[in-house]
Formats: structure tokens, sequence, C-alpha cells
């Protein structure tokens, strides 16, 4: 099949995708209340999704590796490409998912990988949009090696737009604030059942629910989390137990050095740039009907103090060292 008819059929699948998990969300709500367009909305849709997404795929591509294809061109051993192609997206399917889930962990357990993936975890109000909220660093790690594979050894190129679609349905999926009950499946496929309470600012959970499509991971490395019930609605329930900057730069500036965004306040320069952000979303919020936008947003100087995390008493199988 011609390259382009692939890329029109996984785009077409996608949308349709996008429009299918944005009604369930309407339909069956895990967070009553959440609203479309929430807190940081934007940051996840301009900045992550469309601006770092697009330059990220031509620097990873073109500039790592496709001299790393130059050099290391394995295609002609035929280790996959002999396969059909459906057993080729289920092999990089499987393996990437295995890396995927041992360096989430690792990432949770390291404090210097850590500064990649908190801006995953800074989302107090997440829904489908909000797993392509990740660090640059973390993205060329990640899909370098979820790629460079699959070039190197030769797999069909249908292989590289059908598992990208498969990752963005997967990310939407299991973001998504959806009330699911996947029954037994639940123990194969992961799924917003396990994987919002990841995104849950408890301690119970800072080491669990690491898995990001097949949630058997999990369950065989002894790292779920599933107490049956949901983390919670109030904000303090979500996300980081830290402050944590919600401009896309300081976000990425944070991860490099630590600091006090009320302190830097007293620079005109910092005070013109951190302001800048909450005047234009009063504009976008203003345009838009009340309905769909989010709550007010603090005011700069009186940004929210996040309350330490509350702890559950976990059941006793889950409590996890
Ligand atoms: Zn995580
Ligand atoms: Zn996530």
């Amino acid at each position: 099949m011609p390259q382009q008819q692939v890329l029109t059929i996984t785009s077409t699948i996608l949308f349709c995708w996008i429009a299918f998990i944005i009604a369930w969300e309407r339909i069956s709500p895990y967070r009553k209340g959440l609203k479309f367009f929430r807190e940081g909305f934007w940051i996840d849709l301009v900045w992550y999704t469309l601006i770092q997404s697009y330059f990220l795929k031509i620097m990873i591509f073109d500039y790592i590796i496709a001299p790393m294809q130059r050099h290391w061109d394995l295609s002609e051993f035929h280790f996959v490409s002999n396969w059909p192609v459906a057993v080729q997206v289920l092999f990089f399917l499987f393996t990437h998912d295995l890396y995927i889930y041992l360096f989430h962990r690792f990432q949770h357990s390291n404090k210097f990988f850590w500064r990649f993936h908190e801006a995953h975890h800074s989302g107090k109000e997440v829904d489908f949009l909000a797993g392509s909220r990740s660090h640059i660093v973390e993205i060329i790690i990640n899909q370098t090696i979820e790629f460079a594979p699959i070039i190197l050894l030769g797999a069909d190129p249908m292989v590289i737009p059908i598992k990208a679609m498969l990752d963005a349905m997967f990310g939407m999926f299991i973001h998504g604030n959806i009330k699911v009950n996947m029954g037994k499946l639940k123990y194969i496929i992961n799924s917003p059942e396990l994987h919002l309470w990841h995104h849950a600012n408890y301690i119970e959970v800072f080491h669990a629910n690491f898995a990001t499509k097949f949630s058997f991971w999990d369950y065989l490395f002894k790292s779920v989390y599933d107490p049956g019930h949901a983390p919670g609605d109030k904000p303090e329930n979500w996300g980081l137990h830290y402050d944590y900057p919600r401009d896309y730069f300081l976000q990425h500036a944070f991860s490099v050095k630590r600091f006090d965004e009320q302190k830097l306040l007293k620079y005109k320069w910092f005070s013109w740039y951190y302001n800048l952000r909450p005047r234009l979303m009063s504009i976008i919020d203003k345009a838009l009907p009340a309905k769909l936008t989010t709550a007010k947003q603090a005011a700069p100087n009186q940004e929210n103090k996040v309350p330490e995390p509350v702890a559950l008493v976990p059941q006793e199988e889950n409590i996890l060292q």
C-alpha cells in the first residue's frame, strides 16, 4: 500500500478516535465537572501536541535516526522484514512497551531523570490531552528508542505510522477522563482505571501503575495499585505535591534549575512574561462559552498552594515499597 494512503487511513482513524474519546468523556466521566478547556488545555494542545511534536519529529527522524541508519543499517539481515506487517507491529509494540515500563519506573526512582518526567505529572485535571505533556528530553529518549529499531532493522515503512497512531490512541484512552470497567481485560490492556491513579497525588501510587499499553507489566512486576475506587475530585488529590510552573518554557527551565516564581517576580522582564499567559488566557476565556472553560484562574500573585498529598489507607497487598 502506498505510504500516503497509509497516512490518510491512520490520520482518519485517529481523528475518529479523538471524537469518540471526547464523546466518551462527556457520557461517562471519571471525574464529574471537568471542563473541556480545563487548566493547561492550551499549553498541552498548542505547545506539547502541535509545536513540540512537530519540531521533535524532525529532530528525531532527520537528525538522530537518519545518521544512525547511515552507520548501522541492519536491514540487509532481514531480521523482521520477512514477517507480516501485523506481526512486525505487534513485535515492536510489545518490546517497546516493556522498555517504556522499565524506563518509566526508573524515572520515578531516579532524581535526575524525574526532572524529565515530572511535567507529565504536573496537570491537576487529567483528560485525553494530558498525556501529550511530556518533557522534550523524555520524548527524544523514548521516541528514538521506539522508532530507531524499526528503521534500522528494516521493518515495513507502514509500521511507523501504524505504531504512531496506536501510541496516540492509547495515550488518549489511558488519560481520558472516562469511567470504564475493563473487567478481566484490565489484566492485559491498560486503561484510565489504572493510569489515572498514576496521576494522583498519593504516596501509594508514586511507584505504581507504570504501564502504558499493556497493564500486565504492572501485574507481572508487582507494581499495580488498584484499590477499586477513584482518587477523589479535589485538586490536591491530583498532580504534583509541590509547586510547578504553568508555562511551557518555565516548565522546561524548572527541570534544569529549581526557582521560586514568586521571588523572580521582582524582575520586570520576568513579571511581564509571567503575566502574559494569564492575560492571554483571560482573553480566550472571555471568547469561549462559560460552561466549556475552566474555573477562574488564580491571579499570578496568588498561586494555589498545593497541600501535601493525602495518604490513603492502601490495601495490604497493594502496598509498594
Ligand atoms: Zn509517571
Ligand atoms: Zn500519564
